[in-house]
């Protein structure tokens, strides 16, 4: 059960104070508070847990300052979305808003390997004017024997790289919480010239521990992809251990996901489900076409069709798209037959401006009431 309060109350303390103690008049139930801080507005909810069914709504939707009750089935409550009125909440990280009035570019290697490539790879980020990356320094490989990625090691260079290039967020992959330490004390040695996104992947989707201690890093926002071989509720469930840890700063990524009915593309395209996960959590959402299709291949029209099904996951509402590119493809130590030049950027950059546009419009066309067909005599 969660007792939603009005948002952006001035005496919110007495209010969240006062569902508390009505909460405690019944055995068993505990109440936890949480607060919710958008661009906009202040959300603040009451959880209530344990065997609720006993307990009725009017003790709570009766006092002031309260919005409504809603009894919760799905059990992903923290990210779950239980007001469809609610608007988005999102999140900040270093002066870069995620939230659902703009799309975010998230270009860069699918693992690190050279500095040049490294500082091309920013340089040519910087100059289009996009702040945010993604740059993999471990790597989970399906082969022992494949490139498991620099790890340490390259992290002072690409952090203070990202630094020069004007980069505010690097999105980088971690498989371990010893990866988050070593993340932590490069950033603190290197005087935090750029933030950090932890990159949960779809390989450690279920890793429940790895999620918890992920959870537990409040400093770190996190971009959470969905398991490509379970169902999108077990993935929201997952999720949610982030977010029961204490760490609410979670874009929802969709990458695909594994059936050989995909086939030439590495993945199915699962992008029909960013309506699904905005209408279900209050996370945004990222889609991430790269490793959903797998390769560079262009249809007749010219456009690759990594950036059509870029395209699918922005029309239908994604705030963010994560794009493996590399200086050149042909060398690159990990995906690089998904890898989009850097040639490639300012027309992807330009597609993506025109297709949140479309997007925007077709928000604005549906909120309107329909328009009903009358016959005519
Ligand atoms: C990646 O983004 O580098 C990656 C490994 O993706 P995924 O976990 O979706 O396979
Ligand atoms: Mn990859």
């Amino acid at each position: 059960m969660i007792v939603i309060l009005e948002p952006d109350l001035a005496d919110r303390r007495a209010v969240v104070d006062a569902v508390m103690a009505a909460a405690h008049r019944f055995p068993g139930i505990e109440a936890r508070p949480y607060e919710f801080v958008g661009a906009e507005h202040t959300l603040a909810e009451v959880h209530l847990i344990g065997s609720t069914s006993h307990v009725p709504s009017d003790v709570f939707e009766g006092l002031p300052g309260v919005r409504k009750v809603v009894r919760v089935s799905a059990r992903y409550r923290l990210i779950g979305r239980h007001d469809a009125a609610q608007g988005p909440v999102g999140f900040e990280v270093n002066g870069v808003r995620f939230d659902e009035t703009s799309v975010h570019v998230i270009a860069g290697l699918c693992a690190v390997d050279t500095r040049a490539h490294v500082d091309a790879t920013f340089a040519a980020l910087g100059r289009a004017g996009v702040v945010t990356a993604r740059m993999g320094a471990y790597k989970p490989r399906t082969s022992p024997y494949d490139f498991q990625g620099l790890g340490a090691a390259c992290l002072p260079w690409v952090f203070e790289l990202a630094g020069t290039h004007g980069i505010r967020l690097v999105a980088m992959e971690v498989l371990d919480a010893r990866h988050i330490d070593e993340i932590q004390q490069a950033l603190e040695a290197s005087g935090h010239p750029t933030a950090v996104m932890l990159q949960v992947g779809t390989r450690n989707a279920q890793n429940f521990e790895l999620l918890k201690q992920i959870g537990r890093r409040r400093e770190f926002p996190v971009l959470f992809k969905r398991g490509m071989g379970i169902t999108l509720e077990e993935s929201l469930n997952a999720c949610e251990y982030v977010a029961s840890e204490g760490n609410s700063r979670i874009l929802f990524c969709l990458r695909g996901v594994k059936t050989h009915l995909g086939e030439p593309h590495r993945n199915l395209v699962d992008f029909a489900h960013v309506p699904v996960v905005r209408r279900q959590t209050r996370l945004p959402v990222c889609v991430d076409p790269s490793h959903s299709v797998g390769l560079r291949a262009a249809s007749p029209d010219g456009i690759p069709d990594i950036v059509h099904a870029l395209g699918q996951g922005v029309v239908a509402g994604a705030c963010a798209v994560l794009v493996d590119f590399h200086p050149r493809p042909e060398v690159a130590l990990c995906d690089g037959a998904q890898a989009l030049r850097l040639e490639e950027l300012p027309r992807l950059l330009a597609y993506v401006a025109r297709v949140g546009a479309a997007y925007r419009e077709a928000a604005r066309l549906f909120a309107a009431p329909a328009l009903s067909l009358s016959a005519t005599a």
